[in-house]
């Protein structure tokens, strides 16, 4: 149960994966995290396949997803979600934004944003070259959404709180690419508010897409959800497990050992004896759990074995 305007309202969390590439050690800690903060509060766990960008997905991976979430003895309610059957709901969300003249057409391209661009923490600032119409004349357009100067603050479970100024730090930043697809930022928000989901538990990685999600709840009037950012699992050079660049998968025949290399992960308990099986193990995992254990860093390195 969480708490808003006096009102309690049932846990709903939600896991997200994108299929683009089999489950590895560092969504494994994702899915851990989410699922274990939302049976704790003996919350609903939902699952959202994030298959917007085709162009990234791997054909048979989201199946594979599953299959392994279910070997490793998680429960998920409802049916899965997928975002490649949401466009209608995302071009609506698009197209009240435009309406209400917050977002606009945009024809530079990558090549010519680097040329003018600031760079920021998060990738070049675009400087609002195309605010006031200049893209009509080009063939291909991405649709940018209109940034303020103007702080946000969002407060983290995990990771303390969070201030971007969006019109300084980012620019207007994208919700349509040039190739059609709706950007993560407007789609995880429409999904987000549409699967009721009040709590999201991620990894760090998406810390900072955090303001440009709570911006556009506002702009939206969507409401929003309470944010825990889980550390990230990265090699001993710093870079984050990723299904694209092949990090090794879980291995689905010995799920108890990963999880449990989870829950140290997430610096939680262990059992003092290895569970004997998988029911045992949630039992003992939700039981135990507690978000305020998880170490408040962005990211951990995971020895090769983990990998
Ligand atoms: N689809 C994203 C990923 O696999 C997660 C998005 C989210 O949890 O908001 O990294």
């Amino acid at each position: 149960m969480s708490e808003s305007n006096g009102m309690v309202t049932a846990y709903r969390g939600r896991f997200a994966p994108s299929p683009t590439g089999p489950l590895h050690f560092g969504s494994l800690v994702a899915a851990v995290g989410s699922y274990l903060d939302a049976r704790n509060h003996r919350g609903a766990w939902l699952l959202r396949m994030e298959d917007l960008d085709r162009t990234r997905e791997i054909k048979g991976a989201a199946d594979q997803i599953l299959q392994t979430l279910d070997d490793f003895g998680f429960t998920w309610d409802g049916p899965v979600m997928y975002q490649s059957q949401r466009t209608e709901a995302y071009e609506a969300a698009l197209e009240s934004l435009i309406q209400k003249g917050l977002a606009y057409r945009c024809g530079c391209s990558r090549k010519e944003i680097a040329q003018i661009a600031q760079m920021g923490e998060e990738g070049p600032i675009y400087p609002g070259t195309c605010r006031n119409g200049q893209a009509k004349t080009r063939d291909s357009h991405s649709i940018r959404l209109l940034t303020q100067h103007k702080e946000i603050i969002c407060t983290d479970q995990v990771q303390g709180n969070i201030c971007l100024n969006p019109g300084k730090e980012l620019g207007d930043f994208i919700i349509r690419r040039s190739d059609g697809f709706h950007a993560y930022q407007l789609a995880v928000v429409v999904d987000d508010a549409w699967q009721g989901i009040n709590q999201v538990v991620r990894g760090a990685d998406l810390l900072m897409s955090t303001p440009r999600q709570c911006y556009l709840q506002q702009l939206l009037r969507l409401p929003k959800p309470h944010y825990a950012h889980l550390p990230l699992a990265v090699d001993s050079q710093g870079r984050k497990l990723s299904k694209q660049y092949q990090d090794a998968p879980v291995d689905s025949r010995q799920p108890i050992e990963s999880l449990l290399q989870a829950l140290a992960f997430l610096g939680q308990p262990s059992p003092a004896e290895k569970p004997v099986n998988l029911s045992e193990f949630w039992a003992w995992a939700i039981e135990h759990w507690s978000l305020r254990k998880i170490p408040a860093q962005r990211q951990i390195a995971v020895s090769p074995a983990n990998q």
